[in-house]
């Protein structure tokens, strides 16, 4: 059976609602067949409930770049799971290292809200990955496992599959410079591992994500492990994320 892919574009803190609106126009131009992969939009919230109108009747889905895990309350800045799911939002991008690193997630906040999310019906894209510092003591797969482990405590074996999880390594993302293909089939597998000793062993998509672009995509599509891209930078750029979307579904027919 053929691999579904998923490609995420992480527009982080970018765009206003004009820009995405030119973007999709752009998008919607070059892209020329709809794409088997599936393919999901995480722009920030304002421009969130926009894209939703935007992008009716279309085969994309929105996610959100974040969430709380309380359900609503005095919580000053912050969005509920259910304002996402009643606003058409179908993903959440949860323990990205920015908000790991910039504002001081914990993997038990990350916990709280992997189990959030799922107990409201949103997916979530569970980010993981290890600092320069942690890849040159060698502590790479023991952090990945903590980061797991910790993340996805008291979640049942059966949730596991409505995870998305995302293997970025902290420097690869945003600096130009992606992990060499060895380092992310390792790092795929101990992930898998984990998932697989929590009691899941089908339907567990790993995606990588770390400074992704057309020029080095067909490079990383050979990695077997791979199940799809976490990208930021290249997709802020319509010409450059079509490009990853149409060299994606060229290596899917290529499969055949
Ligand atoms: C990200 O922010 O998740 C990411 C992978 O960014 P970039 O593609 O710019 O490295």
């Amino acid at each position: 059976m053929n691999k579904k892919y998923i490609i995420a574009a992480n527009w982080k803190m970018n765009k206003t609602i004009d820009e995405s609106k030119i973007f999709i126009e752009k998008f919607n131009n070059l892209l020329l067949e709809i794409p088997t992969s599936k393919v999901i939009f995480c722009p920030p919230f304002l421009t969130l409930f926009y894209m939703n109108e935007l992008l009716k009747n279309s085969p994309y889905d929105l996610g959100a770049q974040n969430l709380h895990w309380e359900e609503s309350g005095a919580y000053t800045g912050e969005i509920s799971a259910t304002m996402l799911t009643s606003s058409g939002i179908s993903h959440v991008i949860i323990g990205h290292s920015e908000r790991r690193q910039l504002f001081g997630e914990t993997d038990k906040n990350v916990n709280m809200k992997v189990q959030k999310a799922l107990s409201s019906g949103l997916t979530p894209i569970l980010c993981i990955g290890e600092t320069l510092v942690d890849r040159k003591n060698n502590d790479t797969l023991t952090v990945l496992e903590n980061q797991l482990n910790n993340g996805l405590e008291n979640v049942a074996a059966g949730d596991l599959s409505k995870i998305i999880f995302a293997y970025e390594p902290i420097w690869a993302i945003g600096t130009g410079e992606r992990a060499e293909p060895e380092q992310i089939d390792e790092a795929h597998k101990t992930v898998r591992n984990v998932i697989e000793s929590i009691g899941v062993k089908e339907n567990i998509s790993i995606l990588y994500g770390g400074s992704v672009k057309s020029s080095n995509v067909n490079e990383l599509l050979n990695i077997n492990e791979v199940d799809g891209f976490l990208i930021g930078g290249a997709s802020l750029d319509a010409e450059e994320f079509v490009s990853i979307i149409n060299q994606t579904e060229t290596h899917i027919k290529k499969d055949n």
